[in-house]
């Protein structure tokens, strides 16, 4: 039986890159789509260990990166309100807006509550209801059943003093994107395993027939991740172009169905505007009209923010996978962790505080 520790043997892996490397003949440009899985290539070193005919081109699955500026300004100008508690993830806190961030308007007294998930959220809604409990709605498919199901225990509980924020983003549009610029360098795929895990894979093969591109669904582990690689190499060299779920311990083909429909009850499909990249024509999904008394941005009227973004950033590019951090100028000089000019460098999952964290050039 292979166990969860197998999946960190440095014997397979390595075994699995000694694979890699007897099969490849030519340049891959292979995009992880999560950033999430670019961490973890990096972590355990293994960009590094692999040929260096393969390229791995980071993609825009850091959901802290694409949240549009506007809707960080508008938290910023909701969470600036008197009545209001705002709940957001970590992360977002130090993701900079046109003018401010969401901790600096919590030092200059501004209620904001790191969560833990959108739940938390709804009990401090619940002990606090002289005020206006905002959360700040975020994420890929993977946060949308947790999200989604706030606002449906709200409406149960009949809680009025709950509302969120939503840019909530799905990945298959985004790689029909990516494939389609005609600045596009990537060959395969490493689709997601945490968002497969909700959703399925069956969006994907009609992408790899469409591009002639192999997709990998992978999961998080340093042997998940190489056998990944190999498999989109073993397709690249083969001519396939095929879907095969390499995360088969975590993914169905239909994923996981009553997730989907917490989503479906709660959500519907919407063009999404992406940070750095734009709108993707239905990339997104916001609150139906069911649950629109949910919707914070009819609750707040905040539609008339200025947005202004970094002069120097390039976040964007990088997000589509065009340019890597070491191109920015500002890259670990006016811009590190700590001093942060654009989102790519503040998130856990973000390509550019990757690079700086694991000292890459
Ligand atoms: S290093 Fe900083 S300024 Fe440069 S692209 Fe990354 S986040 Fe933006």
């Amino acid at each position: 039986m292979v166990t969860q520790l197998d999946f960190r043997n440095p014997e397979l892996v390595h075994r699995a890159i000694d694979q890699i490397y007897k099969k490849i003949s030519k340049p891959a440009a292979i995009m992880e789509i999560c950033g999430g899985q670019t961490h973890a290539f990096m972590q355990y070193g293994l960009d590094e260990l692999l040929p260096p005919q393969i390229e791995l081109i980071h993609g825009p699955g850091c959901p802290v990166c694409v949240t549009p500026l506007e809707l960080i300004d508008k938290a910023i100008a909701i969470a600036s309100q008197e009545n209001v508690i705002l709940t957001s993830f970590g992360d977002m806190l130090r993701v900079p807006g046109s003018q401010k961030d969401l901790f600096s308007i919590r030092a200059d007294g501004g209620q904001i509550r790191v969560v833990y998930s959108p739940l938390e959220s709804l009990h401090i809604a619940q002990e606090n209801p002289e005020k206006e409990i905002v959360f700040f709605a975020i994420g890929f498919e993977t946060t949308a059943p947790a999200n989604a199901m706030s606002v449906i225990k709200a409406k149960e509980l009949k809680i009025k003093n709950y509302s969120m924020l939503v840019s909530q983003v799905r990945v298959p549009p985004a790689m029909h994107v990516i494939l389609s610029s005609p600045n596009n360098r990537v060959q395969g795929f490493l689709a997601a395993g945490h968002v497969c895990a909700v959703m399925g894979y069956h969006e994907y093969p009609q992408i790899a027939t469409k591009y002639n591109v192999p997709i990998a669904v992978t999961g998080f582990e340093p042997l998940d991740l190489t056998l990944g690689i190999l498999e989109v190499v073993r397709q690249l060299e083969s001519g396939k172009h095929e879907v095969v779920n390499s995360y088969s311990r975590a993914v169905t083909y239909e994923g996981n169905i009553t997730a989907q429909e917490i989503i479906t009850e709660a959500y519907e499909p919407c063009d999404q505007k992406w940070r750095g990249i734009g709108i993707i024509p239905m990339s997104g999904w916001r609150l139906t009209k069911d649950y629109a008394d949910f919707d914070a941005e009819q609750r707040f009227s905040v539609e008339h923010v200025q947005t202004k973004e970094s002069e120097i950033c390039i976040a964007g590019l990088i997000l589509q996978g065009l340019k890597k951090p070491p191109d920015c100028p500002a890259f670990g000089k006016q811009c590190t962790p700590r001093n942060p000019l654009g989102a790519t460098m503040v998130s856990s999952e973000g390509t550019c505080a990757a690079y700086y964290r694991y000292v890459r050039k």
